[in-house]
């Protein structure tokens, strides 16, 4: 996202850590939250994972959400996945409101299992609490030499208005697709798309209110459905209690691909599909259909090999155009964050790291 490079007073005041440090002191919040150690910390280290991989809007920021959700018991620490649908290559699993870090971890897990006897699996995980940055599934998978597709729908209040529309309707709905690039020895890193269905992630805009700054036209609507740049449309009700929208990506196509999001995503799951006014309340439920499928298993692994490469080799032959850094694959920008921020540090704004306090206090915790 670009966003305007304006600076304001709040943007000004920021904390800089490291990975390892901040994951210590988000896993002690889940910790006197109710989980267990061990799902205090890969919670934790899937959200600090977020910030390295440059997804502010994922990452520790989401915590005092999350601490709010399990307040309400909306979201239930150490609950573990559980298995309706078990067939062969269908899986039909129920996240039972626990840690979309954890329950879609064990999800992905299960899947695998299955790609590993039959070649592939259709996963349908149901009433999972946020699965966070969806692109740490695809890594998983990718990571095995498999390839991985993911559509999620998000229950929460709605965001995102239809093309045309003029207020919120769904949510930021995103899709993700990995694939392996290679094999063996001429392996190369994978292919990771993983993208909100509106212009920007929600969370993108809780960060630039939080840092005061505008976001670029065409990304929002007011609460009465006029163009804004102000992010704050979508953080914080307007003067009538209503809220603004994000416009989806892609004109019509995005919207396309949003409902499509919606439909596999928590009609198929079993996990519902918003159509409803917003409670108040602070969970984010997902559902997310997964196919995963092992190149292997459908007689192609070495000729997908060669051609994943031969057909990346010949992206990147394309002369940069001016003023660019020239052709990037999906991946990169989040692998290039990595090496930056586990160097350099993480950045967290004031505004996020006094309610990440704030969530401390809660579960009677001092940061
Ligand atoms: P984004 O707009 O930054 O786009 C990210 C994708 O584009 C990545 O695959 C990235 O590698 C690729 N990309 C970026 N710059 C590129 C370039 N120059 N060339 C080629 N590829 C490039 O991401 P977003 O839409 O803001 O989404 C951020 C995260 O939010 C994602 O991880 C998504 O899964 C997550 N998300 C989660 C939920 C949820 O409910 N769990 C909802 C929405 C979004």
């Amino acid at each position: 996202m670009t966003i305007d490079p304006q600076h304001s007073v709040k943007s000004l005041m920021s904390h800089t850590f490291s990975a390892t440090d901040l994951e210590h002191h988000i896993a002690q919040l889940f910790l006197a939250a109710g989980s267990s150690a061990a799902e205090a910390q890969q919670v934790a280290s899937n959200l600090v994972m977020a910030n390295l991989s440059g997804h502010d809007s994922h990452g520790v920021g989401m915590a005092p959400r999350y601490i709010d959700a399990i307040l309400e018991k909306n979201l239930i620490p150490n609950s573990q996945v559980a298995i309706r649908v078990d067939s062969g290559m269908l899986l039909g699993l129920d996240g039972q409101q626990g840690f979309g870090q954890t329950v879609g971890v064990q999800a992905m897990h299960l899947a695998f299992e299955r790609v590993a006897q039959h070649g592939a699996c259709i996963m349908s995980l149901a009433h999972a609490h946020h699965l966070g940055r969806i692109g740490h599934f695809a890594e998983m998978a990718v990571a095995r030499g498999w390839v991985s597709l993911h559509f999620v729908n998000v229950m929460a209040r709605a965001t995102v208005a239809p093309w045309h529309g003029g207020d919120g309707r769904f949510g930021t709905n995103p899709c993700c697709i990995g694939i392996p690039i290679g094999l063996g020895d001429h392996a190369q890193a994978p292919f990771v798309l993983d993208f909100a269905t509106s212009r920007v992630a929600q969370g993108k805009m809780r960060v630039a209110h939080n840092e005061g700054k505008q976001v670029p036209d065409g990304t929002l609507i007011d609460e009465h459905g006029k163009p804004t740049q102000d992010p704050g449309v979508v953080v914080v009700p307007q003067s009538n209690g209503a809220f603004g929208a994000l416009m989806p990506f892609g004109e019509h196509k995005g919207f396309g691909l949003a409902v499509a999001c919606e439909l596999l995503g928590g009609a198929l799951s079993g996990g519902g599909t918003w159509h409803r006014q917003a409670d108040g309340t602070r969970a984010v439920y997902n559902g997310m259909l997964s196919i995963v499928i092992d190149p292997k298993a459908l007689g192609t692994q070495m000729s997908f090999a060669q051609e994943t490469l031969a057909f990346i080799d010949w992206l990147r032959q394309s002369p940069a155009t001016e003023g660019t850094a020239g052709v990037q694959l999906a991946g990169e920008p989040e692998r290039a964050a990595r090496q930056a921020r586990q160097k350099n540090g993480i950045v967290v704004d004031d505004a996020t790291w006094q309610e990440i306090k704030q969530a401390a206090t809660q579960v009677g915790v001092t940061l």
